[in-house]
């Protein structure tokens, strides 16, 4: 779905664990993705999904990787849901000191989701592709901008515009091709 000017797109992958199986493809695929080169290595302490699991209960949880927090949450609920206890941690995406998921095992730093944004984009993200049993589903929706969005990309717009009338598209798409490249 492509938004209009003052909407923006949003994209979220829904979850639904009552289908995970657990079986850890989604895991795979992204860190196959996000190899260097790409698809070069399989190693799921990279990717930035995980399967947080207890076998004993028939528990899965598939989280993506969200920001990075220097310090632990004191969030220490348990939710029951279908008969099941979970804890919080299940549910965070955060790269936390309280767990080692989310951390790229040979320099450390925190792993990030980026919902696989690439040149071309992919039709969905590689976890919600390799997820067989319908656990993760790909969805976008068009969201309306705050008014501080739209005055700055009104701003943006107009410079742009004024540069255009000036120098002509080409010469502006060149420089703003140096700039990025410098
Ligand atoms: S691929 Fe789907 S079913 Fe398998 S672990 Fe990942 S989310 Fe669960
Ligand atoms: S959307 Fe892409 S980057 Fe994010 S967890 Fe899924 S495969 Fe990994």
């Amino acid at each position: 779905m492509k938004a209009g000017l003052n909407a923006k797109t949003v994209k979220e992958i829904k979850v639904n664990i009552d289908k995970c199986t657990g079986c850890r493809a989604c895991e795979m695929a992204c860190s196959a993705y996000h190899a260097q080169p790409r698809y070069s290595s399989v190693n799921p302490a990279r990717s930035r999904i995980r399967v947080v699991a207890n076998e004993l209960n028939d528990e899965y949880v598939p989280i993506r990787a969200g920001d990075y927090t220097p310090a632990e949450c004191n969030g220490r609920h348990v939710y029951t849901i279908n008969g099941k206890d979970y804890s919080e941690c299940s549910f965070c995406g955060a790269s936390c000191p309280s767990r080692n998921y989310f951390v790229e095992p040979d320099s450390g730093l925190p792993l990030k989701c980026d919902m696989c944004e690439s040149v071309p984009p992919l039709a969905e993200p590689m976890c919600v592709a390799v997820c067989e049993s319908g656990a993760l589903t790909y969805v976008e929706r068009a969201e309306p901008r705050k008014e501080k969005e739209q005055d700055k990309r009104g701003q943006m717009e107009v410079g742009l515009e004024s540069l255009v009338n000036q120098f002509g598209m080409k010469a502006v798409f060149e420089g703003l091709t140096r700039m990025s490249k410098s």
